[in-house]
């Protein structure tokens, strides 16, 4: 089975918006798929539907062929890495031992987590001898955003959802992190979710990009080529 399948989802909020209408499509393993579209056009809601941030109103969606609906919605997000604009770091607490997060909640010994947390460190691009025991306030938006990526895989996700990842750095650095982050992906070959407003970006990372209209309308899904040169 596909990691993940969609099959006829739709989403009306509880205020009658219908963000998503009725949204089919697969992604492959190992593969990077680019939800694309204008703003509105439901892409988060469909990130947030994937592990269960919200509840479909209709359709269903497979993880790996099971029922997301049949899985406790806890352990599920455990199992997928989420890295969100923002990134929403703990302010408290220092790079490690917020990379070391979900490790910790699975009763990881200290060492272990430590190991784990600066071996990520290193592969985002991050000294952790330098950084390790910096609080998040101490790094710039960049290197934050990479805590954010080292922080989803080490839960070590069956897939990775990313909303706009790249999009509260300037764009010099915004290249770079996608050049990095092209270069961890080739590594490691998670299954990914990216949701971008960006087409460069999605021309530059995706290996199939969705493009969707308003209320989750799947105009397009196809490698970046095809979707450059459709009419
Ligand atoms: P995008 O990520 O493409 O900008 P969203 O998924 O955030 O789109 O939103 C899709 C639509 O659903 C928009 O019209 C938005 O205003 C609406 N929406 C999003 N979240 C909620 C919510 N919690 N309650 C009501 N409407 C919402
Ligand atoms: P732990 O890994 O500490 O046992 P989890 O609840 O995350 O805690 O994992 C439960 C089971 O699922 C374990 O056998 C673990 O090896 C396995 N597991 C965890 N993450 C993944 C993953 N991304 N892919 C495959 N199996 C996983």
């Amino acid at each position: 089975a596909a990691p993940i399948t969609v099959e006829h989802v739709g989403k009306v909020y509880p205020d009658g918006t219908v963000a998503v209408g009725d949204l089919s499509l697969e992604v492959r393993a190992g593969e990077l798929a680019v939800l694309i579209g204008p703003s509105g056009c439901g892409k988060s809601t469909v990130l947030r539907m994937l592990n269960r941030l919200v509840e479909p109103s209709k359709g269903r969606i497979l993880l790996d062929g099971q029922d997301i609906a049949e899985r406790d919605p806890v352990e599920l997000r455990r199992r997928i890495g989420y890295v969100i604009q923002d990134v929403g770091l703990f302010p408290h607490q220092t790079i490690r031992t917020n990379v070391g997060t979900v490790p910790r909640l699975r009763g990881a010994d200290r060492k272990q987590i430590r190991a784990r947390a600066d071996e990520l460190l290193e592969m985002v691009g991050l000294d952790p001898a330098r950084h390790g025991d910096r609080y998040p306030h101490e790094l710039s938006g960049g290197q934050r955003q990479r805590v954010g990526v080292a922080r989803a895989l080490a839960a070590d996700p069956v897939v990775l959802l990313m909303d706009e990842p790249f999009s509260a750095v300037d764009p010099i650095v915004r290249g770079r992190l996608q050049e990095e982050f092209l270069r961890l992906q080739a590594a490691v070959r998670k299954t990914i979710v990216l949701v971008t407003h960006d087409i460069d970006e999605a021309v530059r990372l995706g290996d199939r990009i969705a493009v969707l209209a308003e209320g989750g309308r799947l105009l397009q899904y196809a490698p970046p080529a095809e979707v450059l040169s459709a009419p």
